[in-house]
This record gives C-alpha cells, sequence and structure tokens, in this order.
C-alpha cells in the first residue's frame, strides 16, 4: 500500500523528470570532452595494434626468416606465407600476405615473431574501396615498415623491459 502511495506521489510530481534534469544541469557547464576529429587526435598507446609492416635491419636486410610462426599462431587465418632458400642457405619469403578483411587486429603475429620483424604500426586512418585494397602484400608492408620505422623502433625501445 505504502508503495503505491508512494509511486503515485512521485509520478504527481514528475520526480523522475526532475531527476533526469538535474544531471543535465549538473553536466550543463562542465568542460566538453568531445574530440572535434580529425583536427584533433586522442593520446595514442606506444602498444596501439594498428596497419602492420616488416621491418628491416639498419644494413637493408629484411628480418623476416620465414619461420611461418606468425602464420600458425594467427587466429584468422589472415597471413599466407611461402618461402625459399637464397642462394647463400638463408631462408627468405617470397610471399607474404595479410588480409586486413580477416584480420582481428589480436597482435599475436608481433608477439609471435623471434626477430621483430611483423609489427602493428600506430597508422589507423586507412581504408579500402575493393577487396583487393586490404591485402597487404610484402612489398606493401615493407614499405609501410620503411615509413614508420622510427615510430616503431622508439616504440619497441619503450618496450625493451618486457620483451
Ligand atoms: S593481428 Fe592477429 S588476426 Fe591480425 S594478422 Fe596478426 S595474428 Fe592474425
Ligand atoms: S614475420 Fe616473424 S614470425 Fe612471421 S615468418 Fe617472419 S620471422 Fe617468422
Amino acid at each position: 500500500m505504502m508503495t503505491k502511495v508512494k509511486n503515485y506521489i512521485t509520478s504527481l510530481f514528475l520526480w523522475e523528470l526532475l531527476k533526469g534534469l538535474r544531471l543535465t544541469g549538473k553536466h550543463l557547464f562542465k568542460r566538453k570532452i568531445t574530440v572535434q576529429y580529425p583536427e584533433e587526435k586522442t593520446p595514442q598507446s606506444h602498444r596501439f595494434r594498428g596497419l602492420h609492416a616488416l621491418r628491416r635491419y639498419p644494413n637493408g636486410e629484411e628480418r623476416c626468416i620465414a619461420c611461418k610462426l606468425c602464420e600458425a599462431v594467427c587466429p584468422a587465418v589472415a597471413i599466407t606465407i611461402e618461402s625459399e632458400p637464397r642462394d647463400d642457405g638463408s631462408r627468405r619469403t617470397t610471399r607474404y600476405d595479410i588480409d586486413l578483411t580477416k584480420c582481428i587486429f589480436c597482435g599475436f603475429c608481433e608477439e609471435s615473431c623471434p626477430v621483430d620483424s611483423i609489427v602493428e604500426t600506430r597508422i589507423f586512418e586507412y581504408h579500402g574501396e575493393k577487396r583487393g585494397d586490404l591485402l597487404m602484400t610484402k612489398p606493401r608492408l615493407l614499405e609501410i615498415g620503411e615509413l614508420a620505422e622510427k615510430q616503431i623502433a622508439e616504440d619497441r625501445a619503450r618496450d625493451a623491459f618486457y620483451r
């Protein structure tokens, strides 16, 4: 009975509405946190997992030794690698594809790589207009690696303790 009376009184005086307006009023003059993207950007973690890249050593040699650990660990089966030995006996990839339409950006590939070759960069502003645009081939991955190497190296150095 008491509950019914209480409900009647609160609905009569629009109590819920007043509660809502009080909350609105509380935030009305607070500092706004809307980010005006793309002019403004939110801070990014140095562990951000964006577009993939393949890295080279400072002497220009590819880091990847075609061990295929990244291909094996990828839960989305997004990586395809083919390899063959070079004349000097070292093994290198002849094909390294990542299908970004499958990738879930879990970071397992970079975690599994013994030579820090495949990495995920901070680049997130990219798009594709047809399926093939999101198929990252070895030359494209190496190109991204060259463009982003400075940032990648800095980010790896910050994580060196854990690696
Ligand atoms: S980030 Fe994850 S899903 Fe994407 S290629 Fe690497 S292992 Fe596969
Ligand atoms: S990118 Fe790393 S994990 Fe993948 S095949 Fe090359 S060396 Fe192995």
